[in-house]
């Protein structure tokens, strides 16, 4: 797993992948260290000048932002008793914006302890990013999101830093490649992907995930923004029903205590896959 994987939200990173990237994210986390080196590598993935595997590292793009002397990414200095950014600075960054990025394609702006701004830079910050004169990325980091003011927060997608290792690469891979199979026609291909439900300590960050994807779905469907999920939550949004995802949240739950309770693993993928092509037709 790479730093970049470690540290940027799957689903993020989903997004990423599919040239969706948000224009206003905002990451929660207790770590403000974490924050930082996350906001770092999502500027790195967005300004990467490589053909593939971005951020590498390398280029020229990706040097200055490491070096901290990238012109088109800035950080709103915070000052004060309460070292938050204060009004005057959202007005700069506002006045910045106007002007073309120096060599890239998308300004972005990291504004630091977000969540603690006071309501005036916040209104002021809210004006920006409803209508950002140009492509332009804006990265806030909170401890607590619920800080923001509702209106930012509704404007901004918002991922949480697990800061443990249930986003690893091949967990997701295969929470996906279930939630897929139970969208498809063949039964065989879901039985399939509830095989790679074999080492229990994995098992349980598959379907941790699996879980994930499916109440990603349910919100989904009840706010009707499909567009802004990965694949996965997108096809089950779309084909399985609130009631059936609901039932799958269910089913997924009962296999994670089967595990708990040291059910035998080929047991628990048989269940769990009749469960979930069952469950999609309610
Ligand atoms: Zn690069």
């Amino acid at each position: 797993m790479t730093e970049f994987e470690s540290f940027v939200p799957y689903r993020l990173r989903a997004l990423m992948d599919e040239d969706r990237t948000p224009h206003a994210i905002a990451l929660e986390c207790a770590d403000k260290n974490a924050l930082k080196r996350c906001a770092e590598l999502i500027a790195l993935r967005v300004l990467c000048k490589s053909d593939k595997d971005k951020p590498c590292g390398e280029c020229s793009a990706c040097i200055k932002i490491s070096g901290g002397n990238h012109p088109d990414v800035y950080t709103a200095k915070s000052e004060g008793k309460r070292n938050t950014v204060k009004i005057s600075e959202i007005r700069a960054i506002c006045a910045d914006s106007v002007y073309k990025p120096n060599e890239s394609d998308c300004k972005i702006y990291i504004i630091p302890e977000a969540d603690k701004m006071e309501p005036s830079p916040q209104n002021a910050f809210l004006k920006l990013i409803e209508e950002p004169p140009q492509p332009m990325l804006f990265i806030l980091l909170c401890e607590n999101v619920l800080g923001l003011l509702q209106t930012v927060r509704s404007r901004c997608a918002v991922f949480r830093l697990s800061g443990d290792d249930s986003d690893g690469i091949e967990i997701c891979a295969a929470a996906e490649n279930i939630a897929l199979s139970v969208c498809k026609s063949r039964e065989a291909e879901l039985m399939y992907a509830c095989a790679a439900l074999n080492d229990r300590q994995q098992s349980l960050k598959i379907l941790k995930r699996l879980g994930e994807i499916v109440r990603e779905a349910v919100s989904c469907g009840i706010t009707g923004k499909a567009q802004d999920c990965g694949a996965a939550v997108k096809e089950l949004s779309l084909k399985v029903g609130k009631r059936g995802l609901l039932k799958m949240q269910e089913s997924i739950l009962n296999a994670r205590r089967h595990i708990d309770r040291n059910v035998n693993m080929t047991l628990v993928s048989t269940v769990l896959s009749e469960n979930l092509w069952n469950d999609k037709y309610l």
